[in-house]
């Protein structure tokens, strides 16, 4: 194989889910559409990856920060949900339930990959804290390390008197909220209980 189209193949063999196999077809195919898809594909690659930045006050994913919730005046501040990943927020937003805004962790503890507090942006979250915030919403998912989180920030933040909830009810244990259907999804939210 050329050079170039090994390189490509070699680049696209690391996302996830990508094998060989899938890798040369996929080279193939854009080989094989005009050269403009593939120019417009390396361009949207090149803007995602130098104009897409986290917002700093939530950690959401976008070309602006603060991102569109966070900038939006008719979300709701008095009320956080926690998510462990971009993907989560996108997926409650797509549902259309929620008009809150959000705090993205990276990630949840797992102490045994070195995943401490601080390296899943705990700190961020609590400095929000002190402002106007009644509610959180502990939206992690439902895997050991998920669980653990979420227990964790409630111990941290009992005894602030904000009302931590959870949701739990539709969505599959060790069920990761991205794959959860819209509809689901909104009514795991809508029924979140009051963490005990
Ligand atoms: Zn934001």
């Amino acid at each position: 194989m050329a050079d170039a189209i090994q390189r490509l193949v070699g680049l696209l063999r690391q996302l996830p889910s990508v094998g060989e196999k899938t890798a040369a077809r996929l080279v193939f195919y854009i080989l094989s559409s005009p050269a403009e898809y593939g120019k417009a594909l390396s361009g949207a690659i090149e803007d995602v990856v130098e104009r897409v930045k986290p917002c700093r006050i939530c950690g959401n994913l976008s070309e602006h920060s603060p991102c569109p919730v966070c900038a939006d005046p008719k979300r709701d501040e008095t009320t956080i949900c926690v998510v462990e990943k971009v993907q989560d927020l996108m997926a409650i937003e797509a549902s259309n339930e929620y008009r809150g805004v959000y705090h993205v962790l990276r990630g949840n503890l797992s102490p045994l990959d070195g995943k401490g507090p601080e390296q899943i942006g705990v700190d961020g979250l609590l400095d929000r804290l002190p402002g106007n915030v009644r509610e959180l919403i502990l939206a992690t998912s439902s895997s050991v390390e998920g669980e653990a989180t979420a227990l964790y920030l409630k111990k941290r933040i009992a005894s602030m008197n904000i009302k931590i909830s959870r949701i739990a009810s539709g969505i599959p244990v060790g069920g990761e909220l991205e794959y959860v259907d819209r509809g689901t999804l909104g009514r795991a939210l809508a029924g979140r209980r009051e963490m005990q």
